[in-house]
Protein backbone atom coordinates (compact mmCIF):
# COMPACT_ATOMS: atom_id res chain seq x y z
CA UNK A 1 0.00 0.00 0.00
CA UNK A 2 1.55 3.19 -0.98
CA UNK A 3 0.46 6.77 0.59
CA UNK A 4 2.78 9.60 1.24
CA UNK A 5 1.50 9.95 4.68
CA UNK A 6 2.93 6.94 6.12
CA UNK A 7 6.19 6.44 7.61
CA UNK A 8 8.82 4.48 8.77
CA UNK A 9 7.81 0.65 9.59
CA UNK A 10 8.18 0.78 13.32
CA UNK A 11 7.54 -2.59 14.47
CA UNK A 12 8.10 -5.11 11.57
CA UNK A 13 5.37 -7.90 11.36
CA UNK A 14 7.44 -10.77 12.29
CA UNK A 15 8.59 -9.03 15.52
CA UNK A 16 4.76 -8.71 16.22
CA UNK A 17 3.93 -12.45 15.51
CA UNK A 18 7.05 -13.00 17.77
CA UNK A 19 5.87 -11.03 20.73
CA UNK A 20 2.26 -12.33 20.26
CA UNK A 21 3.28 -15.93 20.28
CA UNK A 22 5.29 -15.55 23.04
CA UNK A 23 2.75 -13.51 25.03
CA UNK A 24 -0.12 -16.30 24.23
CA UNK A 25 2.27 -19.04 25.81
CA UNK A 26 2.63 -16.99 29.00
CA UNK A 27 -0.98 -16.21 29.50
CA UNK A 28 -1.94 -19.90 29.29
CA UNK A 29 0.79 -21.24 31.80
CA UNK A 30 -0.72 -18.05 34.05
CA UNK A 31 -4.13 -19.13 34.56
CA UNK A 32 -3.70 -22.80 34.08
CA UNK A 33 -7.32 -24.11 33.66
CA UNK A 34 -8.88 -21.38 35.69
CA UNK A 35 -11.81 -19.96 33.52
CA UNK A 36 -10.80 -17.24 31.34
CA UNK A 37 -13.07 -14.71 29.67
CA UNK A 38 -11.30 -12.31 27.21
CA UNK A 39 -12.88 -9.36 26.40
CA UNK A 40 -11.10 -7.73 22.88
CA UNK A 41 -11.71 -4.35 23.20
CA UNK A 42 -12.89 -2.62 19.44
CA UNK A 43 -12.15 -1.75 16.62
CA UNK A 44 -8.69 -1.33 17.06
CA UNK A 45 -7.32 -4.49 18.86
CA UNK A 46 -9.24 -6.72 16.35
CA UNK A 47 -6.03 -8.29 14.64
CA UNK A 48 -4.11 -8.41 17.91
CA UNK A 49 -7.33 -10.27 19.73
CA UNK A 50 -7.57 -12.70 16.46
CA UNK A 51 -4.01 -13.88 16.62
CA UNK A 52 -3.37 -14.08 20.42
CA UNK A 53 -6.05 -15.83 21.06
CA UNK A 54 -5.15 -18.58 18.64
CA UNK A 55 -1.85 -18.26 20.53
CA UNK A 56 -3.52 -19.19 24.16
CA UNK A 57 -3.90 -23.07 23.73
CA UNK A 58 -6.78 -23.29 25.81
CA UNK A 59 -10.82 -23.15 26.20
CA UNK A 60 -11.63 -19.31 26.31
CA UNK A 61 -14.68 -17.64 26.40
CA UNK A 62 -14.48 -14.23 23.95
CA UNK A 63 -16.31 -11.39 23.91
CA UNK A 64 -15.82 -7.80 23.09
CA UNK A 65 -16.46 -4.15 24.10
CA UNK A 66 -16.59 -1.20 21.77
CA UNK A 67 -15.61 1.90 23.04
CA UNK A 68 -15.24 5.14 21.65
CA UNK A 69 -12.70 8.06 22.69
CA UNK A 70 -11.70 9.32 18.98
CA UNK A 71 -13.41 12.06 17.17
CA UNK A 72 -12.27 11.03 13.38
CA UNK A 73 -8.76 11.67 13.51
CA UNK A 74 -5.51 11.58 15.79
CA UNK A 75 -6.80 13.72 18.77
CA UNK A 76 -8.73 11.87 21.65
CA UNK A 77 -11.74 13.32 22.88
CA UNK A 78 -11.11 12.78 26.44
CA UNK A 79 -14.29 11.20 27.06
CA UNK A 80 -14.78 7.37 27.05
CA UNK A 81 -18.41 6.13 26.26
CA UNK A 82 -19.35 2.47 25.71
CA UNK A 83 -20.36 1.54 21.51
CA UNK A 84 -21.19 -2.16 22.29
CA UNK A 85 -20.78 -3.75 26.11
CA UNK A 86 -19.80 -7.29 26.01
CA UNK A 87 -22.29 -9.76 26.77
CA UNK A 88 -20.69 -13.26 28.74
CA UNK A 89 -21.45 -12.97 32.62
CA UNK A 90 -17.75 -12.85 33.84
CA UNK A 91 -18.98 -12.84 37.22
CA UNK A 92 -16.60 -15.12 39.27
CA UNK A 93 -14.24 -16.05 35.67
CA UNK A 94 -10.91 -14.56 35.13
CA UNK A 95 -10.88 -11.73 32.88
CA UNK A 96 -8.04 -10.46 30.37
CA UNK A 97 -8.78 -7.10 28.27
CA UNK A 98 -7.41 -6.79 24.97
CA UNK A 99 -6.35 -3.18 23.79
CA UNK A 100 -4.30 -2.07 20.65
CA UNK A 101 -2.66 0.71 22.66
CA UNK A 102 -2.80 2.21 26.20
CA UNK A 103 -2.42 6.10 25.30
CA UNK A 104 -3.50 8.13 28.27
CA UNK A 105 -4.65 5.26 30.02
CA UNK A 106 -8.30 6.44 30.15
CA UNK A 107 -9.36 4.15 28.23
CA UNK A 108 -7.77 1.62 30.70
CA UNK A 109 -9.53 2.85 33.62
CA UNK A 110 -13.06 3.05 32.13
CA UNK A 111 -12.77 -0.52 31.36
CA UNK A 112 -11.44 -1.11 34.72
CA UNK A 113 -14.28 0.32 36.65
CA UNK A 114 -16.60 -1.25 33.91
CA UNK A 115 -15.58 -5.03 34.28
CA UNK A 116 -14.81 -4.69 37.84
CA UNK A 117 -18.70 -4.06 38.36
CA UNK A 118 -18.86 -7.71 37.38
CA UNK A 119 -16.95 -9.28 39.78
CA UNK A 120 -14.80 -10.81 37.79
CA UNK A 121 -12.02 -12.93 39.88
CA UNK A 122 -9.59 -11.56 38.87
CA UNK A 123 -8.75 -9.00 35.51
CA UNK A 124 -5.97 -7.67 33.75
CA UNK A 125 -4.94 -6.30 30.66
CA UNK A 126 -2.84 -7.16 27.43
CA UNK A 127 -1.79 -4.63 25.31
CA UNK A 128 -0.17 -4.35 22.05
CA UNK A 129 1.83 -1.23 22.62
CA UNK A 130 2.49 0.97 25.60
CA UNK A 131 3.13 4.52 25.34
CA UNK A 132 6.32 4.96 27.45
CA UNK A 133 4.85 7.60 29.33
CA UNK A 134 2.31 5.99 30.78
CA UNK A 135 2.62 5.28 34.38
CA UNK A 136 2.83 2.10 35.00
CA UNK A 137 2.53 1.25 38.86
CA UNK A 138 -0.89 3.53 38.58
CA UNK A 139 -2.04 1.53 35.89
CA UNK A 140 -0.44 -2.11 35.70
CA UNK A 141 -0.52 -3.46 32.43
CA UNK A 142 0.13 -7.35 33.02
CA UNK A 143 0.68 -7.96 29.08
CA UNK A 144 2.50 -5.36 27.00
CA UNK A 145 3.82 -5.66 24.07
CA UNK A 146 6.13 -3.31 22.65
CA UNK A 147 6.70 0.22 24.50
CA UNK A 148 6.28 3.17 21.87
CA UNK A 149 7.09 6.98 22.16
CA UNK A 150 4.53 9.87 21.22
CA UNK A 151 4.65 9.19 17.52
CA UNK A 152 0.67 8.78 16.32
CA UNK A 153 1.12 4.99 14.74
CA UNK A 154 -0.95 2.61 12.24
CA UNK A 155 -1.29 -1.23 11.37
CA UNK A 156 -1.82 -4.40 13.08
CA UNK A 157 -5.62 -2.94 13.57
CA UNK A 158 -4.98 0.20 14.69
CA UNK A 159 -6.57 3.25 11.84
CA UNK A 160 -6.27 7.02 11.18
CA UNK A 161 -9.78 8.03 10.13
CA UNK A 162 -10.51 4.28 9.74
CA UNK A 163 -7.95 3.90 7.09
CA UNK A 164 -4.52 0.82 6.86
CA UNK A 165 -5.96 -1.42 9.87
CA UNK A 166 -4.77 -4.04 7.58
CA UNK A 167 -1.50 -3.25 7.31
CA UNK A 168 0.87 -6.61 8.93
CA UNK A 169 3.31 -4.50 10.47
CA UNK A 170 3.04 -0.95 12.69
CA UNK A 171 3.73 2.27 10.71
CA UNK A 172 4.09 6.25 12.25
CA UNK A 173 1.38 8.24 10.52
CA UNK A 174 2.12 12.20 10.17
CA UNK A 175 -1.36 14.01 8.75
CA UNK A 176 0.99 17.29 8.08
P1 LIG B 1 -6.27 6.01 25.72
O1 LIG B 1 -7.65 5.96 26.32
O2 LIG B 1 -5.27 5.12 26.41
O3 LIG B 1 -5.79 7.42 25.56
O4 LIG B 1 -6.39 5.57 24.23
C1 LIG B 1 -6.82 4.34 23.88
C2 LIG B 1 -7.30 4.33 22.45
O5 LIG B 1 -6.89 5.46 21.66
C3 LIG B 1 -6.66 3.15 21.80
O6 LIG B 1 -7.39 1.98 22.06
C4 LIG B 1 -6.63 3.55 20.34
O7 LIG B 1 -7.83 3.17 19.71
C5 LIG B 1 -6.52 5.06 20.36
N1 LIG B 1 -5.14 5.49 20.10
C6 LIG B 1 -4.25 6.02 20.96
N2 LIG B 1 -3.06 6.26 20.37
C7 LIG B 1 -3.20 5.87 19.09
C8 LIG B 1 -2.31 5.84 17.96
O8 LIG B 1 -1.13 6.21 18.00
N3 LIG B 1 -2.86 5.37 16.79
C9 LIG B 1 -4.13 4.94 16.68
N4 LIG B 1 -4.53 4.52 15.50
N5 LIG B 1 -4.98 4.94 17.74
C10 LIG B 1 -4.52 5.39 18.92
Amino acid sequence: MKNEYLQSVLIESSQIDECVREMGRTIASDYGDEPLTVIGCLKGSFIFMADLVRAIPRTLHIDFIEVSSYGDFTESTGNVRIVKDFKHPVKDSHVLIVEDIVDTGLTFDFLFDHIRLKQPASLEIAALLVRKSVDRKKRPIKYAGFEIGEEFVVGYGLDAAGLYRNLNHIAAYSPT
